[in-house]
């Protein structure tokens, strides 16, 4: 009968001992309400963000040895500092953000992983100034972040190297999500960073910043806006929570096979994109909208938009008399027409002086 007692002592132990042992996951969506992250080519970063980390979600809550949060599940502004509270009161074993990358130039491509850390180049210097930017947004920013300078992070943070296993676990799961984009999903890898991230430094469990893509590369934002692309970087990142679990915890929770789909990518005609400084002070339509240049052949094409612009020369790096034409997934904007294709090289030029590098003329039908 004793020995019955010490067995049932045990066995309650080692239930109370597994349950103890959950893994503990933040799953935090980037931005959200009034800070929508980056816009380029028609996609919205805190929308995709968000898509990602709740198919994550969906996949690891099948697990009974998890217990997830989520930083936010709907479209809603998270202050940097609540998102760090909330990982940090939970307790979390692992902290993982999900956040899509952009630059002004059109060219640059790949999935990065960021952690903690002090940045050696000033390429990754601006995704931090850009990532850390959103505290300007909220109301308190002076007093809740005590003179903390989202323009120049490395002054302020920064401790948390110091603490080096968490930032050597950090490192191991980034290296997981990368080895994942690179070898599953064969997207082009820009490996592990560190950088001075307000919300890595201020959350004290292992965590990081993850950049699915760049937006404002056309064909990467394709991927990314996809079903197919979405569903894929989260059956990758979920693959790279569970396996980074089982290696910290020592456990052997099964892992699943991932079912990686090919995106249906509709070819667009070649014509680069041009995304338009937003202005996010337009309210009002102007009658110019509905002016179409019909009797002029040729038309000289400076971008094309999903975003309905103020058709002022102030938006358009100067130049007068821009006219737009409505598409169904965006509209056109052009500068100048003319009769002969001869006649709108001027106008081309022009164009092309005032940073429109990629302007063409286009002749109609
Ligand atoms: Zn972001």
């Amino acid at each position: 009968m004793k020995r019955f007692f010490l067995l049932l002592t045990i066995f309650f132990t080692i239930l109370t001992y597994s349950q103890d042992r959950k893994f503990k996951l933040i799953l935090d969506a980037g931005h959200g309400g009034k800070d929508p992250g980056a816009q380029k080519n028609g996609c919205v970063e805190k929308e995709i963000a968000l898509d990602v980390i709740l198919q994550i979600g969906q996949i690891l809550e099948k697990y009974p040895d998890f217990d997830i949060k989520y930083t936010r599940k709907t479209d809603v502004f998270i202050p940097l500092k609540d998102r760090a509270k909330i990982a940090n009161d939970f307790e979390a074993n692992l902290f993982v953000s999900v956040h899509c990358n952009s630059s002004t130039s059109p060219n640059p491509y790949g999935s990065m992983t960021l952690v903690m850390g002090l940045s050696r180049s000033n390429l990754n210097f601006e995704i931090a100034k850009t990532e850390n930017a959103v505290i300007f947004q909220e109301d308190d920013y002076k007093k809740n972040y005590q003179g903390f300078d989202p323009n120049n992070p490395s002054t302020q943070i920064g401790l948390k190297i110091l603490q080096e296993e968490t930032l050597l676990q950090s490192i191991s799961f980034a290296s997981e999500v990368q080895n994942q984009f690179k070898n599953t999903l064969e997207r082009k890898d820009l490996g592990m960073h560190q950088q001075p991230l307000w919300v890595l430094d201020a959350t004290v469990m292992p965590g990081v910043l993850i950049e699915l893509g760049f937006l404002s590369n056309l064909k990467e934002s394709k991927y990314i806006n996809s079903k197919e692309g979405r569903q894929n970087y989260a059956q990758v990142i979920a693959l790279a929570i569970l396996k980074y679990k089982n290696q910290l915890m020592e456990t052997n929770t099964p892992l699943f096979e991932p079912k990686i789909l090919t995106p249906v990518l509709i070819e667009e005609p070649k014509q680069e994109v041009v995304t338009i400084k937003d202005d996010p002070n337009y309210t009002t339509t102007t009658n110019a909208s509905k002016e179409i240049v019909t009797e002029k052949k040729y038309k000289v094409q400076i971008s094309f938009s999903s975003k309905k612009l103020d058709l002022n020369p102030s938006n358009f790096n100067g130049l007068n008399n821009v006219v737009l034409v409505e598409q169904n997934n965006g509209y056109k904007y052009y500068y100048g027409a003319g009769s002969t294709h001869e006649e709108c090289k001027k106008k081309l030029a022009e164009a092309k002086a005032k940073g429109y590098k990629s302007a063409f003329i286009v002749e109609d039908n």
